[in-house]
């Protein structure tokens, strides 16, 4: 197949709220690089975040820059260095991109590394027809996986990786927050043997797709669920909290129905400094407490291939949109309105 010399793009093209539809040059990959054709892209809260360019935002995208950073297409070409990829090979991507000469990075903890830069994010990403990404990068799928379910590899590594942050089988398991990772962390519990998975959120449409996806109770956090919690327990509290709403009420029910000498993973973020029990919550409790930031590289990803290869996670109900790049708008206010689970781009049309 022949490569055109120019695309479409959708990113930010200068400061303020929304995204537009760009003409651009295709990447040429240059030494170790390589092009991909993006088959499907997935939007994630970071892209809406950076939509409504909020002060994170501001603080850190220097416009112009394609947005995307959750994607699945195929190699179309690769640059000088570059010879062990079949053209046509079915990949996906790790954003995290370790700059050269990057200082401090731990081997097992590359995702932690600080001299970084991330694909849609500080360079252009995949809302587009090609994206270009360094050879170290890539991430080989299965032929048979579809690449929609492929693009949601980088945030379902955030959920696979919270849920492995202790042991998981056989304990009873509190997730705090049914967005699109703490929605993925249940089957992944689940597979991982857990005994029960209770899920907290103010969404009854998201408890109703935690049910969906294999919680055994999902309970209304405006009606104490703590109590809820306790009672499923015996009056015992969960073995594990995962943290992934980022809201401060929800982190102190969290914490509240978790049992003494616990363990909690937590993933989400608040968006300013907020105020917690610690002397209840963390020392008297003596609980263990993990921050959980992105996915190990390559260690969730060959667990994430396993997961979704088997059969054991299925996470094809949380996808409810689908939209051409064309339709980027119709697609970011779906994404907007909270009411939709994973909304999907396909630059290349539906297959
Ligand atoms: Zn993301």
């Amino acid at each position: 197949m022949s490569i055109p010399e120019r695309m479409r793009a959708v990113g930010k093209t200068k400061p303020g709220e929304g995204l537009a539809l760009m003409d651009k040059p295709v990447p040429r990959p240059g030494p170790g690089d390589v092009l991909v054709r993006v088959t499907a892209a997935s939007i994630c809260g970071t892209d809406v975040h950076i939509y409504n360019w909020d002060a994170w935002s501001q603080a850190r995208i220097k416009p112009p820059v394609v947005l995307g950073h959750e994607f699945a297409g195929e190699v179309v070409a690769l640059g000088a260095g570059v010879d062990d990829l079949e053209l046509g090979t079915p990949v996906s991507a790790e954003g995290h991109i370790l700059l050269p000469g990057a200082r401090h990075v731990v081997p097992g903890q590359e995702h932690l590394a600080t001299d970084i830069e991330v694909i849609g994010i500080d360079r252009d990403g995949a809302f587009a027809d090609y994206v270009r990404v360094p050879r170290q990068n890539i991430w080989v799928n299965p032929p048979e996986l579809a690449p929609e379910i492929a693009s949601l590899q980088d945030p379902f590594g955030n959920a696979v990786h919270t849920v492995h942050a202790q042991p998981i089988a056989g304990r009873t398991v509190l997730v705090t927050g049914a967005g699109l990772i703490g929605l993925m962390t249940i089957p992944v519990a689940k597979a991982a043997g857990a005994a029960a998975v209770y899920v907290t959120d103010i969404n009854p449409g998201r408890l109703e797709l935690a049910l969906r996806l294999g919680a055994d109770a999902a309970f209304d956090a405006r009606q104490d669920p703590v109590a809820a919690v306790m009672a499923a327990t015996d009056g015992a509290g969960v073995d594990v909290l995962l943290e992934m709403s980022g809201a401060a009420p929800a982190i102190d029910q969290g914490f509240r129905a978790l049992r003494p000498g616990g363990d909690a993973a937590i993933l989400g973020l608040p968006g300013k400094p907020i105020e917690l029990d610690w002397a209840a919550h963390v020392v008297v409790k003596g609980a263990t407490v993990r921050g959980v930031y992105g996915r190990k590289i390559w260690e969730t990803w060959h667990r994430m291939r396993a997961l979704l290869g088997t059969g054991a996670v299925d996470l094809r109900p949380l996808i409810t949109h689908r939209f051409g790049l064309e339709d980027f708008q119709a697609a970011f206010d779906a994404m907007r309105s909270g009411e939709s689970g994973k909304v999907i781009l396909l630059p290349q049309g539906p297959r």
